[in-house]
């Protein structure tokens, strides 16, 4: 079964959110945009080769996407069997790969660039390492654990060199990937004692949601992010609140919603809470009971000692604690 589908990395809803908030002439809005273009054309070759995976393995194996752990290493699908389980690593690489063993060099061409990168084999067995060590703090030992790199697009052309050495066990497109695994898995014909959904429980348990430092990357402000409700016609930030709704004084678009997505920016690019004049601020509006009503309807949860609303629950002070 699919115990975790594959969220929207916090990278791309960050990166977006960041390109709607930052001034239009700002000087790396090229790099993000980009940063952008490269994190969604992952995601879209992760996607695509979910729906191989999903297909063929989901009655016997428990698939998890996107496993985070530790606050250190993120694996981009973790298949776990009967037998084993499988670390894949997903790239989307176009052209034509080539992985040249007797030189450790691998490259990649594309549109008559060659650039270089790293053995994609690597980050897997890395992965491995640290699934295999994670595993056994929580008393899981003895699980063959088989690291894998799949390339999403079909097209891709991955040549090796020399041409003798044989790296189809490792290495594949993605739809190719399910019958290895159910081959693999099938091969190993030993039990490995464990409920593979009782594994998959504990893990999803135990992940955390990457969060993507864009302050540190890109060495941007959150102060010098703009305000406002964007548009949903025109894209002009700073919507007017009218009545009930929001009306862009540009191109006289109405919108009932359009400040769910400025309080959602809000949340990914300032801070995991707001307080009732930040919202104001933020939103354009003057009436305290109206930001009061958005930030009930958002569904953020009150916090009554420092008075401002939150993503998630705050711990419960004891009240003989308070000092205010
Ligand atoms: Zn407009």
């Amino acid at each position: 079964m699919i115990m975790k589908p594959r969220p929207i990395p916090n990278e791309i809803t960050t990166l977006e959110a960041l390109l709607r908030r930052l001034p239009p002439a700002y000087k790396r809005r090229r790099m993000l945009e980009q940063d952008l273009a490269h994190r969604q054309q992952g995601y879209d070759g992760e996607k695509n080769v979910d729906r191989f995976t999903g297909a063929l393995l989901k009655n016997n194996f428990t698939l998890l996407h996107d496993v985070y752990l530790d606050s250190t290493f993120q694996i981009d699908t973790l298949i776990i069997g009967p037998h084993c389980m499988f670390v894949v690593e997903i790239k989307n690489y176009k052209g034509t790969i080539t992985l040249d063993y007797k030189l450790n060099q691998f490259t990649r061409e594309y549109k008559g660039v060659v650039t270089g990168f790293r053995n994609p084999i690597i980050q897997a067995m890395t992965n491995k390492l640290l699934l295999t060590n994670w595993l056994a703090e929580h008393n899981i030992d003895d699980i063959p654990i088989i690291p894998l790199f799949v390339i999403s697009d079909p097209a891709t052309i991955i040549k090796v060199i020399p041409e003798t050495h044989d790296i189809s066990s490792e290495i594949m497109h993605g739809e190719y990937m399910p019958q290895h695994v159910i081959k693999v898995n099938h091969a190993l014909n030993k039990p490995h004692g464990h409920l593979h959904q009782k594994i998959g429980a504990m893990i999803v348990q135990e992940c955390e949601t990457y969060h993507f430092d864009y302050q540190q990357k890109y060495a941007i402000d959150p102060k010098d992010l703009l305000g406002g409700v964007q548009c949903t016609g025109c894209g002009r930030l700073g919507m007017r609140r009218q009545y009930n709704s929001w009306i862009c004084e540009k191109c006289q678009t109405v919108s009932k919603t359009a400040h769910i997505q400025a309080l959602t920016d809000y949340f990914l690019v300032k801070k995991p809470w707001i307080s009732n004049s930040e919202c104001m601020r933020f939103l354009g509006i003057t009436s305290k009971n109206v930001a009061t009503k958005l930030l009930k309807e958002h569904g953020l949860y009150y916090d009554p000692i420092h008075r401002r609303w939150h993503v998630k629950q705050v711990n419960k002070v004891p009240v003989g604690k308070i000092t205010v």
